[in-house]
């Protein structure tokens, strides 16, 4: 499964944001609410991918555009058939499930009896269905475009109040899917044809978040263990003071997480500062042994983080030594 830019960014903004900042808890709970949401896109795959399709299909999984208006469409999941094209909505929540239709209230209540207003996954997804139509209709396509909300957490209650809504837990897709199949005849279309439209409108959104770097924990820290103590570098390895681990690699994670949170170029001065070593000069050492781009001259210089930077590999061999022989 893919994780978008907006969830690498949480994922790494919990990791660094200071415990002490007003909003880490925020933070926290945002993250658990993505990665709960991973989980249920993960299980819908895994069930689609389990469905027998008796004609041509595609998935795409985490479809993310722009449209016209400057507004962006994230999509858990289009599938693309000859029949119809499905807008899925994948929401892994728990409690109980109420709907209120002339009002669009979707809300829960939750065992300790407290309830909430969610957002309302309807008119999320019909909203993407209207987006999906438009931009079939510009290319001349008339095929049926549907909903449909996917409840991924079987302990999830719906109510009664939901049953007239385009709504069922997981386990019912397959149900569904030969259901409108037999409601929508095959058109002439292909779906490679249709496949194509939107694989070529598929963007990578930039993450919906910024982060002041004064709010973030600077240090390389220690993937082998949870401590919180950053790592102390020497004779060439960094090593952690909990679990007594040496690693060179633990720097790259370090660099990936300034790429996620600050910028994919960083200064000689704060590499320093992100990294905690202090001497310039063994910075632009261990700068130099990664290789990477650069940009600027001297005082200016910016070495640029690629989006590769997890692939390289410090401990048995240096980078420069496997790109130059
Ligand atoms: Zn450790």
């Amino acid at each position: 499964m893919q994780k978008s830019q907006h969830y690498l960014f949480m994922e790494a903004l919990v990791r660094r944001i200071h415990t002490t900042d007003l909003e880490a808890t925020l933070f926290q709970e945002e993250f658990y609410r993505m990665q709960a949401g991973l989980s249920g896109e993960l299980k819908l795959k895994n069930r689609l991918a389990d469905y027998h399709f008796k004609s041509d299909y595609f998935i795409l999984y985490n479809f993310e555009c722009m449209n016209t208006r400057g507004f962006s469409h994230q999509i858990d999941a289009l599938l693309i058939t000859q029949h119809f094209v499905l807008v899925l909505e994948v929401k892994q929540i728990s409690g109980q499930l109420f709907y209120k239709p002339a009002v669009h209230e979707f809300s829960r209540r939750m065992e300790n009896n407290i309830e909430e207003n969610l957002p309302n996954p309807f008119d999320q997804a019909y909203r993407h269905q209207l987006f999906i139509e438009q931009i079939l209709h510009q290319h001349h396509i008339h095929i049926p475009v549907v909903h449909l909300v996917v409840i991924a957490n079987y302990r999830a209650k719906l109510d009664v109040s939901l049953e007239t809504m385009p709504i069922l837990h997981l386990s019912g897709l397959p149900t569904f899917l030969e259901n409108l199949s037999t409601q929508f005849p095959p058109t002439a279309y292909q779906v490679s044809e249709i496949q194509s439209i939107f694989l070529k409108m598929k963007q990578i959104l930039p993450a919906r978040r910024q982060i002041e770097p004064s709010r973030l924990k600077s240090g390389v820290f220690c993937t082998s263990c949870d401590t919180k103590t950053p790592m102390l570098f020497h004779s060439g390895y960094w090593h952690c003071f909990s679990c007594k681990a040496k690693s060179k690699n633990v720097l790259l994670d370090a660099l990936h997480d300034y790429r996620t949170l600050i910028s994919n170029r960083i200064s000689n001065k704060a590499f320093r500062q992100f990294t905690g070593i202090e001497c310039r000069f063994a910075a632009k050492r261990i700068l130099a042994q990664l290789n990477l781009h650069t940009i600027g001259y001297k005082r200016t210089l910016m070495y640029v983080i690629p989006d590769e930077i997890l692939w390289i590999n410090l401990e048995f061999f240096s980078y420069v030594s496997r790109f130059r022989s």
